[in-house]
Formats: C-alpha cells, structure tokens, sequence
C-alpha cells in the first residue's frame, strides 16, 4: 500500500524547505496549509457552513473568503475558533485522501503544522520533524515575514512545545546551520525511509 510519510515543524522551523527539497526529489507533497486556505474559497460545502457558524460577511461579494474578518471575528472567541477548525480540518482530510488516492508513487508525504496536535500522525507511515533552536526560528520568520520578536515569540508560545514533538517523531531534522546542510539532511531521511523498506 501507499506510504504516508507526515513533515511538521513549528513556524519558522523549514518544513516548507524540507517539502521543497523532498518535492526536488520528485516526490509528490500534499501542502495542507496551502489546501485549508484553497479550500474555504472552492468547496461549496464548506463555504455554507462557515457562512453558517460566522455570517455572510465571512465572504465577500464575489464569493472570496473573507480572511480579515474571519480573523477578527474568532480572535478571543476560543469556542468560535474550535468550531472553524472542527469544520475546515474534516475537509481538508478528505481532501487528502482523494488527493493521496490520484497518487501513483509509493511514498507520499503530508506537510502540516498540526501533525501531532491533530493526531494525523497516527495514520502515517513515517513522521519527520523539522526543527531549530527558538531564536533562529524567530529571527527566520522575521527576516521573511517582516514581523516583531514578539509577534513570533507569541505565535511560537501558542504551539505544541518543540521538546513534546521531538518525543513523538521518527525522524528529526536539525535545521540550525545552513540551507546546504538541511537539503544533506533531508537526502538523508529520504535514504533511510527508502532503506527501511526493503
Ligand atoms: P511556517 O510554519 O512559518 O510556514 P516553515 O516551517 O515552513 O515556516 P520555512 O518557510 O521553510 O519554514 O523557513 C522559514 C524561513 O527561513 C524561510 O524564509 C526559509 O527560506 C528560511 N530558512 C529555512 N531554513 C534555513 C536555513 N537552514 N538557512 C537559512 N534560511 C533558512
């Protein structure tokens, strides 16, 4: 059977460039966070229950996800948010599976942020963890994102600690040095998992 093989990491940690590096190798990549944001604009069904949960205005007069509002709308509002996420992760599972079922390699892999947090690792092959020291996640996400210390700080107190993850994963990617040594790493963990299954 096909091979899941999940990648997280917390912001700023390089999964993104992990799944690029891995994606290089011709390995099809599913980009979660891409889908969740692709999703809400072009599954109908999705669209009327958002509607449903947080008003008309959640999209705009040409049918767009109206994000600004979404935002400010569940922003101290944790039920609210509970309630988003319990409608927009259901479909992006299912849009994973269909997606996964039109894939014809034997490896494929899942990029998302909330692999141990939404337990998606328990149906994966494999988990791969990207990971780094906090103050270079940070100074990373600042230098691509043109955001504060404190803005990541906080985003990176909101998520499930690093020293949890690492206790989860089957493999884990140091990315503290250069982009060079992660693409080494990452070959690396592509060997192994191919060498596992032989
Ligand atoms: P997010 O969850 O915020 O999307 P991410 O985990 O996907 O983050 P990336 O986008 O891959 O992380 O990396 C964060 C930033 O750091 C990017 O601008 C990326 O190019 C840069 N970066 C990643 N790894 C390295 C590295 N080893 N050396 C230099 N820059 C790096």
């Amino acid at each position: 059977g096909k091979k899941i093989i999940g990648i997280t990491g917390g912001i700023g940690s390089g999964k993104s460039t992990v799944s690029k590096f891995i994606e290089e190798l011709g390995f099809p990549v599913y980009d979660s966070d891409f889908w969740a944001k692709e999703l809400v604009n072009v599954d109908e069904n999705l669209k009327s229950r958002i509607i449903e949960l947080l008003g008309e205005e959640s999209y705009d007069e040409n049918g767009k996800y109206n994000r600004k509002f979404v935002a400010e709308k569940v922003f101290d509002h944790q039920e609210l948010l509970l309630q988003l996420n319990q409608i927009i992760h259901p479909a992006v599972k299912i849009n994973f599976e269909n997606w996964v079922n039109a894939q014809t390699a034997e490896f494929v892999f899942k990029e998302t942020a909330l692999l141990f947090e939404l337990k998606l690792n328990e149906s994966c092959y494999q988990s791969i963890l990207v990971t780094a020291d906090e103050n270079i996640r940070i100074k990373r996400v600042m230098d691509r994102d043109g955001r504060t210390y404190r803005e990541v700080k906080e985003i990176i107190d909101k998520q499930m600690p690093e020293t949890d993850k690492v206790k989860l994963a089957d493999f884990v990617i140091q990315n503290n040095t250069d982009l060079e040594s992660l693409k080494e790493f990452t070959h690396q963990v592509i060997d192994d998992l191919q060498r596992m299954d032989l």
